[in-house]
């Protein structure tokens, strides 16, 4: 497999190499206290786009002086529908400059720009259009609890909020969790992941432009172990809601014990596609194959492992090949390419090492599974048969393009491989049979089910997880949850 890139676009000037890109604190575009920067490279061809600021503990400290000086004052006073209309005008800000940031998360992140024009921006776009309606509709309820009182509960927002995101769906990711939380009336410190901080800092000037006040949104970039680890443990954080790895996850809940930061954690997971042998067979492999090959497997609920019933198991694997054999891959840029790099090298040698990984476990590999070209992360998607349950590749996260075809006997079989892993975020079922598929909807541990598709989230469904999924809900009314305490109020009638 070749890739479809064309590297005389490199004549292109890069976003700003020379003007590094400034931490966004208490309404300023800032460098970082030590005055260091780091590079962001282009995944596509391992060219540097900008440097960034790189921020340590005192960024930190300030950032979160900040956001509790705006949580105090204007954002948690300001009228509810005033807060709104500020989202609002985010909004238009965002779709004003919708290609630009489109480009640029496309660069920064190596993500085809068919898929970020068609899911990231949109959704982001839809989440912040979707919280600016709630700022006004945030209420609590009379409660009837005695004749000689009236009770009643009104939920306020939580505080200051870090919010820590990944680079798989930076900007998407990242609106999932500042709408609702600046609708609630929150402030926020922000960390990019260090691969991709561009578009959330393009989104942090746009917020100032809409009338956002100084202090609360705070953007600082840099390192996860640096500028992540100062915030999550931070005592004046209230709240830290995190999408990333299981492991850093951990590491927040024990931080979190310091001064009891609520928490929201999105882990990822391994979710199965159950393919029955009554399924439409060409429409559950489609789906199948955009399940775990999209943003290069990248994504939390990729379906990585597809589960094909004994009697189409062959010909599931015969599609699913074909079809991976067929993506368009190359340049992220270019409309047509279906297929970008991952992100980095780290997460490249991490994939071929699990393609490595499961060829010793005695899987078949029918196609892919190799770095293509010898610039930018290319990988070529793989399909692993005869992959058996117990296998590492059938039971971690890979976070690539590489799915495992997994034989099942009978239902049973099918809901006790999907069920065995230790991820509880999605889960896939074809079938014709309306009574198989919502017994398995039933009993799937999946805190998502798709049945005769594959791979939808919309702002208005919870979204999230149990175990090394991680807990909590983002979106809908849960993420207003998320942000906000209720508190209770008696007033004494008889006085
Ligand atoms: P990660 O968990 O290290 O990074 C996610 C975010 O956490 C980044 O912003 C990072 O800077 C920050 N971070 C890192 N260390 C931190 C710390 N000590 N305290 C606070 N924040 C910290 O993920 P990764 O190393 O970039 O990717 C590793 C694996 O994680 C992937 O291969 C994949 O399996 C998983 N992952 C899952 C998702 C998801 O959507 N659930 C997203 C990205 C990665």
């Amino acid at each position: 497999m070749s890739i479809a890139y064309d590297y005389s676009r490199e004549t292109t000037p890069p976003v700003s190499a020379s003007k590094p890109k400034l931490l966004l604190i208490d309404g300023q575009r800032v460098p970082s206290a030590c005055g260091r920067t780091f590079n962001t490279l282009n995944p596509a061809t391992e060219q540097v786009i900008a440097t960034v600021a790189e921020g340590n503990e005192v960024d930190v400290d300030r950032a979160v002086a900040a956001a509790r000086r705006a949580f105090e004052g204007p954002w948690r006073t300001m009228r509810a529908a005033e807060r709104g209309h500020i989202l609002l005008k985010l909004v238009d800000l965002m779709k004003k400059h919708a290609d630009e940031i489109a480009a640029l998360e496309s660069l920064d992140a190596g993500k085809p720009i068919s898929g970020v024009l068609r899911q990231d921006l949109p959704a982001a776009i839809d989440t912040l259009t979707y919280y600016a309606g709630w700022a006004d509709k945030i209420s609590g309820e009379v409660v009837s609890t005695r004749e000689d009182a009236l009770t009643y509960t009104v939920r306020e927002p939580i505080g200051v909020v870090a919010v820590v995101v990944p680079w798989n769906f930076p900007l998407m990711i990242g609106m999932w969790k500042l709408a609702p939380a600046l609708a609630c009336g929150c402030t926020i410190v922000m960390k990019p992941a260090e691969l991709t901080s561009l578009s959330a800092l393009r989104i942090g000037e746009l917020a100032l432009e809409a009338g956002l006040p100084p202090g609360v949104l705070n953007i600082v970039t840099g390192p996860g172990r640096v500028v992540g680890d100062a915030l999550v443990n931070h005592p004046d954080v209230d709240k830290v809601t995190f999408t990333g790895s299981p492991g850093v996850g951990r590491g927040i809940l024990r931080g979190a014990a310091g001064n009891f930061k609520r928490v929201s954690l999105e882990l990822g997971g391994k979710s199965a596609n159950v393919i029955f042998d009554d399924a439409n067979i060409e429409a559950a492999t489609k789906a199948a194959a955009s399940g775990i090959f999209f943003n290069a497997g990248q994504v939390c609920s990729a379906g990585s492992r597809v589960l094909a019933h004994e009697k189409v198991y062959d010909e599931v694997v015969e599609r699913l090949t074909q079809r991976a054999k067929v993506i368009r891959m190359g340049d992220p840029a270019d409309r047509t390419t279906a297929l970008g790099p991952v992100i980095s090298e780290k997460q490249m040698k991490s994939i071929l090492d699990y393609v490595d990984i499961g060829q010793k476990e005695g899987a078949l590999l029918t196609t892919g599974g190799q770095r293509v070209g010898d610039r930018g992360y290319f990988i070529s998607p793989a399909v692993f048969a005869d992959v058996k349950h117990e296998m590492r590749i059938s039971q971690e996260e890979i976070f690539g393009p590489v799915v495992s075809v997994i034989k099942f006997r009978d239902e049973a079989d099918a809901l006790r491989i999907a069920n065995g892993t230790a991820y509880s975020l999605a889960a896939g079922v074809w079938s014709r049979d309306i009574g198989r598929v919502q017994r398995f909807a039933k009993k799937a541990n999946a805190g998502t089910v798709w049945i005769n598709t594959y791979g939808y989230t919309d702002v208005r469904l919870p979204w999230g997880g149990v175990r090394d999924s991680g807990f909590g809900r983002e979106h809908g009314a849960a993420a207003i949850e998320n942000f906000t305490e209720p508190k209770a109020v008696w007033v004494n009638l008889n006085i």
